[in-house]
């Protein structure tokens, strides 16, 4: 989509620190981190939201969390514990509307979430 900002990221055409790439999913430092690790897993394809998938996204949304699994692995936050979050619509603060996982770790986290 021309004007999403996460398109652009995934398109290259602006910049973003990118830990892991696939076919199907990017990842990138997120650029205001809440959290020691804070990086947002995205489809290569645009979704807006999470209401927006449909039953032939099946297997981009494993993928999206087994990307945040190898992440989390990666970071050595798999042991200690870490936080998935995805924000939906105005309540819950989402600001990007090209849905994201936040994988968040390397502090203790509270709950509930504000
Ligand atoms: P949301 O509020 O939609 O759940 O999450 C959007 C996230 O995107 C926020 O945590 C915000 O810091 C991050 N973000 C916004 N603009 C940019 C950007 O241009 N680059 C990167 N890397 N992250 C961004
Ligand atoms: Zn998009």
């Amino acid at each position: 989509m021309s004007d999403c900002l996460f398109c652009k990221i995934v398109e290259k055409k602006i910049p973003a620190r990118i830990v892991h790439e696939d076919a199907d999913t990017v990842a990138f430092e997120d650029v205001n981190p809440q959290a020691p690790t804070h990086v947002l897993v995205v489809p290569r394809k645009h979704v807006a939201t999470m209401m927006d998938l449909g039953p032939d996204d099946d297997a981009l949304v494993g993928k999206l969390f087994r990307a945040g699994a190898a992440i989390a692995k990666a970071r050595g936050i798999d042991g200690p514990g870490y936080r998935v979050v995805m924000n939906h619509n105005r309540d819950a603060g989402q600001s990007v509307f090209h849905i994201h996982l936040h994988v968040m770790g390397g502090r203790r986290m509270g709950w509930p979430p504000g």
